[in-house]
Formats: structure tokens, sequence, C-alpha cells
């Protein structure tokens, strides 16, 4: 009685829907409700109800197996157990069916038929047919008559109660189905959640423990992270506070640490405006003692469909690098400084030596080898000097109006001795002169570089042309050789300072790798420019452009 108290249609109708398992008073109740109706019509309608007899018994049959629904504790037994009800009320309803009257109460299979799918599965099915055959089918037969619309009538009932189980069987095997594949499908989710949440945290731990400042910005230019390094970098640049947005004036500085970086040429707003660089150099800080030098990286951000999403920049903390050859230059510009002042000496004194003519012919065969040394030590002397000098500053040029023809000329006459010696045709083709503001001693010194560098990496027999011409606006002096050529990789990184090509080395041929840089820093300081072309093992061309005014 206490399961009958206890009952609440509402409880009952969310656990249907919770679990997807009936409650059986729920069940027993509608399948007593109609049942009772279809007494209470027959009796309405002045037929006779037929209270005595088998439906009177079908009628106490229902009543008791209710009665057994609200106080029997199903849920201690094994489940399939309460299927018991719904075969009673197939007994119930084949008694009430035997109405001499008749009764339309065989419909009400389908409840029990429904129940015991629901319950059974398809099992379910085949015990509906077995017992709407047995307690529903025959006993009406037997009793009311074997008349053929009886015969069809018990047919039909036993038909469609077993497809009525067999329907609701499988719509809940569909319904199991795919709430079985959500369940899947939602645990493959969690995972792929709980995953990306692992590889944030790891993302996360990497982006604050590199020693290099990291930046994302929106499309906007706002900030939409930064890492630790970053958040000390913007310290030293803005210590009056950063408000998050590409483009803040600060403590910004150029590449010579004194230039103070407009607002809009810093990195991050270069970069918010979709420019993409590798090792920018920039300050960040006034305070010698604190402030950084940075190689600034950015890359733009883009949609999938192209459209610029912001940028990520990556601040490389290099001062001590930057002031590692800072050190090395003012070193490497003191020493050879102080080497070239005995070096000129000495070929001065050479040079007057020479001038005399009392002296025995191997003496001056031996002065022209010390003369040809010191001139060589000169030479490399001057080019260290330049090198540290210039690394990091423009050059400062002595120009006047000169025919280049005159300084090309002079420099091939030089490199001639060198040409004969090595055994290679030495090619010139000029104009009768062409007139440019330059500085001589510089361009003499371009002519030279590129000059001896054709004539050195040339294999005996081999030819070196230089060729002068112009256009309208420029002029174009280009050195050609038939050597040993330059590799494409080796091609990038040609004008970097000390250079050398592995097979530069391993054919032995002298060379410091200063030539080339020192060429483009005058070029450059000209307004010029240098480029190359090479076929690795068949020789190499190196053109300068300069612009005639
Ligand atoms: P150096 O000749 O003193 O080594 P450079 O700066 O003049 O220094 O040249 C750098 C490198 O470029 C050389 O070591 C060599 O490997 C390569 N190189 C320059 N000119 C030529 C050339 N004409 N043919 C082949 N390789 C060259």
């Amino acid at each position: 009685m206490r399961d009958l108290v206890q009952l609440r249609p509402m409880d009952a109708v969310r656990a249907l829907v919770a679990t997807g398992r009936p409650d059986p008073r729920v069940l027993q109740a509608v399948f007593a409700f109609f049942v009772s109706v279809d007494f209470a019509i027959r009796g309405l309608a002045g037929g006779g109800v037929g209270l005595v007899g088998w439906p009177g018994a079908g009628l106490a049959l229902t009543l008791v197996t209710t009665v057994l629904a609200f106080t029997v504790p199903w849920h201690r037994f094994r489940e399939d157990l309460v299927t018991v009800i719904p075969v009673l009320d197939v007994a119930a309803l084949g008694a009430v069916r035997l109405s001499p009257d008749g009764s339309a109460a065989g419909i009400l299979v389908v409840v029990p038929a429904l129940w015991l799918g629901r319950q059974l599965g398809r099992r379910g099915a085949g015990v509906v047919a077995l017992a709407v055959a047995l307690l529903t089918a025959v006993p009406g037969l037997l009793v009311l008559g074997a008349d053929s619309i009886a015969v069809s009538r018990a047919v039909m009932i036993v038909v469609v109660a077993a497809w009525s189980a067999l329907a609701i069987a499988f719509g809940l095997e569909r319904i199991r189905y795919e709430r079985d594949e959500a369940e899947r499908r939602g645990e493959e989710l969690a995972e792929a959640l709980r995953r990306i949440e692992e590889q944030q945290r790891t993302t996360q731990a990497i982006f604050d423990a590199v020693d290099v400042g990291l930046v994302l910005l929106d499309h906007e230019g706002r900030y939409r992270d930064h890492n630790r390094r970053q958040a000390e970098l913007l310290a030293l640049a803005h210590p009056d506070g950063h408000a998050g947005r590409a483009g803040q004036a600060g403590l910004v500085f150029a590449d010579d640490g004194v230039t103070v970086l407009e607002p809009d040429q810093e990195p991050a707003a270069r970069a918010a405006r979709g420019e993409e660089f590798e090792d920018c150099r920039t300050w960040f800080g006034e305070d010698p003692a604190e402030r950084r030098a940075l190689a600034v990286s950015a890359r733009a951000l883009r949609t999938a469909d192209g459209a610029f999403a912001g940028a990520a920049l990556a601040y490389k903390d290099v001062t001590d690098l930057v002031e590692a050859l800072a050190v090395k230059d003012d070193f490497v510009a003191l020493v050879s400084h102080e080497l070239r002042t005995p070096l000129t000496s000495i070929t001065g004194y050479v040079e007057m030596l020479q001038d005399r003519t009392d002296l025995p012919d191997v003496v001056v065969g031996q002065l022209e080898v010390v003369d040809r040394n010191a001139r060589r030590l000169l030479h490399l002397v001057g080019g260290l000097l330049d090198s540290a000098l210039h690394a990091s500053g423009p050059m400062p040029l002595d120009r006047s109006r000169r025919d280049l023809v005159a300084v090309v000329r002079d420099a091939v006459e030089a490199a001639g001795p060198a040409a004969r010696v090595a055994s290679l045709q030495l090619e010139v083709e000029l104009p009768d002169e062409l007139w440019l503001d330059l500085d001589a001693l510089r361009i003499g010194q371009v002519v030279d570089n590129l000059l001896s560098n054709a004539v050195k990496y040339t294999r005996p027999g081999g030819t070196v042309t230089v060729c002068l011409t112009a256009d309208p606006t420029q002029a174009h002096l280009a050195v050609s050789d038939t050597g040993i050529g330059i590799s494409p990789a080796d091609r990038e990184r040609l004008f970097t300072r000390f250079f050398r090509s592995r097979q530069a080395e391993e054919l032995c041929i002298q060379g410091l790798g200063l030539g080339l840089p020192i060429t483009r820093t005058i070029v450059e300081a000209h307004g010029g420019s240098i480029d190359v072309d090479s076929r690795h093992g068949h020789g190499s061309t190196f053109t300068v452009h300069l612009p005639l005014s």
C-alpha cells in the first residue's frame, strides 16, 4: 500500500523520460482505466454490462492485477518478472471479450502488447503472439463459436498485438542505438576537449618559459596575448605602463640605439599593418645598464579565406651578441690601425731602396718580394679596418666628378700581372669615357676586389672579362670569370663578413671573407647595388650598378 500512496504521476512520467523504463503502476492504471471505460460505455449504452460470468471474471482479474502492480515491490525482483502483469491483462481481456452481447475490448490487447514489446524486445512479440492466441483468440473461438468473422477477428487480434510489440521493440532498439551513438560521440568530444585543454596548458607553459618575448596581435593591433618575457621587455620600453595596443610611443630605438622610433615604425605597429620581417634590430629602454637590443621577427596571421587576422611577433634578446660584436670591431679596428702605421713605413722605405741603382740584382729581387708581401699585408689590414669601422654605420665618401672608365682601366692594369701569373686571359670592354660623381679611391677598391676574386677563383687557362656599359640612369660594371663558380646556398651568404665558401677553403685559396662585404658597403654608399650570377663549376659574374646622377 505504501507504493500506492507514494505514486506521483509526474514523477513516474519523469522517470520514464529519464530512464526509458515504464512504471508498471502507470501502465497498469492506464490499462485498468480503458477496461473500465469499456464497461462504462457498454453500461451507459444500455447493453448488458455483464458483471457476472466471463466478463465479470475479466474485470475482477484486471482489478487483482492492478492491485498487484501497485503493491508488489517489482524493482526488487528481476526486471522481466513484471511481464506477468501484461500477460494477466491479456488473459483478463480474453475473458472480457466473452460477453454474450459482444465487446470491442479485444482492441485493448495493444496496451499489454506494447508493454511486453517494450520490456522483452523482439522476444516480446513472440510472447505476445502466444499469450494473445492462447488467452484471447482461442477462448473466444471456443466460447463464442468459430464462424469466419470470429476466426478472422481472432487472427487479426494476434497479428495486431504481435505487430505492436515488434514495432515498439524495433523503435526502442533504434532509440537505444542512437543514444549509444550520441553517448559515444559525447565521450569522443569530451576526450578531444580534454586533449585541447592539456595542449593549451602545455603551450602556455612553453609560451611563458621561453626566453624570447612573444606577442599575438589581433587584426586591429590589440595585444591578444603576450608572455612573461615580453612583459619584462615592455616594462623597459614603457616604464609608465603599456596600453596593450601596438604603436604606443615609448623608449623604443632604432638599430643605432640612439634614434627614437616613430610609434608607427615600431615593429609591433608594422606587424599590425600586415608587414612581415625577419630580425629587425631595435632597442628597448634607455638606461645603458638595463636596455636590451632585440632582433624582432613578425608573421601575419590569416583566416581560412586569407583575410588579415592579426600577427605573431618574436623579440629575441641579442644584447650580448651586439656588445660582443662591438668589442670585437673596436679591437680589430685598434689592432689594424696600429699595424698600418709600421707597415706604411716599411713599404715607404722599400720604395726608397728600390729607387737606388747600385743594388745587386739579387737584392732587387728580394726587395720585390718584401714589397709585394708588405703591400698584401697592408691590403689585408686595410680590409679589416674598413670592415670594423663600417660594420654598423654609413661609409664616408670623398666624391668628385671622375671618369669611371679611367678608374676601371687603372684597376685592370694593376690586376694584369696577377692574371698573367695565373695564366688567365684578361679581356676588357670599355666605352671611351663615363663621368660620374664618385669616390675614385673607393670605387677603385671595388674593381680591385672583384678582379682579384675573379683571378683567385679561376683555374689556369680561364678568362676574366671586365665590361662597362651605361643606360640613361645607371652605369653597369660586370666582372665575369670562367672559374669555380658559387653554389646557390653560398650565394645567399656571400656578402656576410668572414664568409668563405667551402670550395674556396678546400682548394686552399687564400682570403678573409671581407672583400665582398666591403665592396657592397662602398657600392651602397654610392647609392648603387651589386648582384651575382653564377653557375657552380662554370664561372661567376658580379655586376655593380651605379647611378649616373
Ligand atoms: P675572400 O675572397 O677574401 O675570401 P670575399 O669576401 O671577396 O673574400 O669573397 C667571399 C667568398 O665568396 C670567397 O671566399 C669565395 O668563396 C666566394 N667568391 C667571391 N668571388 C668569387 C668568384 N669570382 N668565384 C667564385 N667564388 C667567389
